[in-house]
């Protein structure tokens, strides 16, 4: 477990220079730990959940050597046989096999047996050749043996997955197609790590919810429906506690009762230096920070660390603590950046870095060199398979409809200058991270 002093040496002093989104995200990959419980659920209920154990194989999947195809089994040994005659091969069919009803009977030399995909292949047999490259005339088939090679169109038990094998890995998310994999092993529950709990917030006196009337110079708290929306794809148990005002005592109360009944606190707003920006002021007294201020943007304002529910003290169990900027651009650009990476390490998840690919920029941007930017970009696939990518128009921190029209973001880089039409930038596609 990483100390406060250990924070301390990352960071000179907490306000002392913003820090660079790579120092920023190693400290916060030091301060999400998993949380150790697991439960058992059913198959079912596993879809989305973490893996808090290897699934090994109780059995070779398939089980048995079957047919990849409809036609007939024989013994590929004929065909190397000169005295059958190749090319032109003649056998008798001897029985048939279907799925789930296999051919028991002996087959003899000359022979073979009639077979349908997934069927198990008779003993003797190694071999089947396609129902359409065969001419059957009574009980007899005919085919051109140059056409197919010893072992054709044969499944093997256990090349999919063999007995003893760890089928998935700890730490895996569970996707559709391995809820499908466990069903064919027939693994009816699989251990996981419980959800994490995550409580979230919104700041500010100017906030008015969905459903009440907009007073004049009050706005409608959007930050809490995009967290909710982000936090429901990470499958997290997520917390509504509401708007908080900006007032001191009220910010105190919601910050030690979020932290007291989940492993992870979102906050946005009031992070910021302004006279009503109390939450990072009350987080320096109620918790260890990590950082606050990041060279980035949007996303300058960021408080980290870790917050304790009632008083410092090592038999408590502390939340980790994102103070998000108020901008809703900015939410849900330190969301991907440094929350969602955090909430799927801390629920035992082994996080792959999110897709990036290289485009061509099509218009000239404008970057300061010394911090990284997070524009937002609309991509597009040229014909020659090239990506293509343009900002959204207007990069305010605060138009959210630049996020809504967006398909990815461009990532311009902590000292990377201005970037010229036709030349090459990194972006991020939404999709696959979202
Ligand atoms: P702050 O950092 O609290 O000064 O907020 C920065 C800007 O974000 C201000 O214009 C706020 O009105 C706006 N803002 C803060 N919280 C929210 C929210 N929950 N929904 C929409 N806008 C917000
Ligand atoms: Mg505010």
């Amino acid at each position: 477990m990483t100390t406060s002093e250990d924070i301390s040496r990352c960071v000179p002093a907490h306000d002392a220079q913003a820090l660079p989104v790579a120092q920023a995200q190693a400290i916060v990959r030091r301060w999400a730990q998993p949380v150790a419980t697991a439960e058992r659920v059913a198959l079912r209920a596993s879809l989305d959940r973490v893996l808090a154990e290897d699934v090994i194989s109780p059995i070779d999947v398939p089980s048995h050597d079957n047919a990849a195809m409809d036609g007939y089994a024989f013994d590929g040994a004929v065909l190397a046989d000169p005295a059958s005659g190749p090319p032109e091969l003649e056998l008798e069919v001897a029985g048939q096999a279907l799925a789930g009803h296999a051919f028991t009977g002996p087959v003899a030399r000359g022979q073979c047996v009639r077979i349908m995909t997934g069927a198990p292949i008779p003993a003797g047999c190694d071999t089947v050749i396609a129902q359409e490259q065969t001419v059957r005339t009574g009980e007899r088939i005919a085919f051109d043996a140059q056409k197919i090679s010893r072992g054709a169109n044969c499944r093997r038990a256990g090349e999919d997955l063999a007995r003893g094998r760890a089928a998935l890995s700890a730490g895996r998310i569970v996707r559709a197609a391995d809820v499908g994999l466990l069903a064919s092993l027939g693994v009816a529950e699989v251990a996981v790590h419980r959800r994490l709990r995550v409580a979230f917030f919104s700041t500010g006196d100017e906030l008015r919810s969905v459903g009440e009337p907009l007073d004049a110079g009050c706005v409608y708290d959007s930050n809490r429906y995009t967290l909710g929306a982000m936090l429901a794809r990470l499958n997290v148990e997520a917390l509504d506690l509401g708007i908080v005002r900006d007032e001191p005592a009220a910010l105190e109360a919601a910050l030690r009762s979020a932290a007291s009944c989940a492993d992870v606190v979102l906050s946005s707003g009031g992070v910021s230096v302004g006279d009503a920006d109390f939450t990072r002021r009350l987080f320096e007294t109620l918790g260890d920070v990590g950082f606050w201020q990041l060279a980035m943007r949007p996303g300058r304002p960021l408080a980290f660390g870790r917050l304790w529910p009632t008083h410092r003290d090592d038999d408590l169990r502390p939340a980790l603590f994102f103070g998000l900027p108020g901008n809703p651009v900015a939410v849900m650009v330190t969301f991907y950046q440094f929350v969602r990476e955090a909430l799927l390490a801390m629920s035992g998840a082994k996080v792959d870095a999110p897709l990036q690919l290289r485009a061509i920029s099509s218009t000239s941007i404008k970057k300061r060199p010394g911090r990284t930017e997070y524009q937002r970009g609309v991509a597009t696939r040229a014909a020659d398979g090239t990506w293509l990518v343009a900002p959204t128009g207007s990069q305010g921190s605060g138009v959210l409809s630049s996020m809504s029209r967006a398909n990815c973001l461009i990532v311009l880089a902590h000292e990377q200058g201005d970037v010229a039409a036709g030349t090459p930038v990194e972006i991020v596609p939404f999709d696959g991270l979202i």
